[in-house]
């Protein structure tokens, strides 16, 4: 069944151009034009997928992303003007799935999407994923093995780590101090110095070509992103 998104936006032109698009494909929409009608909307309509714009006449979207997340966990992806890296990082560490920034394509968005659509079926499915095979890589977090090309690839316990937790999230950036937080149970500062380190070494082992990676994407300032197949 097509998803049902909601958008909060106060751009009437996006909101059109948008709607447009998302019911061309069959998708259901639902639209508020400030906050406290899309919180209101949200509590009502029970959608599946939340957009959401940052700059918002009544909430900033950064406090709507918070007070969703204490209570759901519905994908969220902002779609906003603001381009600064520190904008990003405090809509994802606040619990955003990801950021677009305007302009943008309705094909990126649509990608996008698509990236939160399989990530409430593999919630919904409930099958504990063991074995991930992508392109040359197997992963196989029950026995521990890293396969590239079938030859087994031998990882430190916090390259392991980081590898299973981009996996966890493919397809989605993971903030720096998302990674250390979950890798090395830090708080905010995460240490992007030792991360770089470690995904430097990470990405040797599993990549036939660092300098142009196929699966551990740099999200320049922000974070990684682990490609979707
Ligand atoms: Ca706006």
């Amino acid at each position: 069944m097509a998803a049902k998104i909601l958008v909060i936006e106060d751009d009437n032109k996006i909101i059109n151009f948008v709607t447009m698009a998302l019911k061309a494909k069959g998708y259901s929409i639902l639209t508020a034009r400030n906050g406290n009608e899309g919180i209101l909307s949200f509590c009502t309509e029970n959608p599946d997928i939340m957009l959401l714009d940052l700059g918002l006449p009544d909430i900033d979207g950064v406090e709507i992303i918070k007070q969703v997340r204490n209570v759901s966990n519905i994908p969220m992806i902002i779609v906003s003007a603001r381009e600064q890296d520190s904008d990003k990082i405090s809509a994802l560490d606040a619990g955003a799935n990801d950021y677009v920034t305007k302009p943008f394509s309705m094909g990126e968005l649509m990608a996008r999407i698509r990236v939160m659509e399989r990530l409430i079926e593999r919630e919904t499915a409930h099958v504990p994923e063991s074995v991930y095979k992508f392109d040359c890589l197997t992963v196989d977090s029950e026995k521990h093995r890293i396969l590239v090309d079938d030859t087994e690839v031998h990882l430190t316990p916090i390259e392991y780590k980081l590898l299973l937790l981009l996996i966890a999230n493919r397809g989605k950036v993971v903030t720096h101090s998302q990674i250390s937080k979950e890798v090395w149970g830090y708080g905010e500062e995460g240490d992007s110095k030792s991360i770089r380190v470690f995904m430097a070494s990470l990405r040797r082992k599993i990549e036939k070509d660092t300098s142009s990676p196929r699966f551990i994407l740099t999200e320049i300032g922000v974070g990684y992103r682990f490609a979707e197949e």
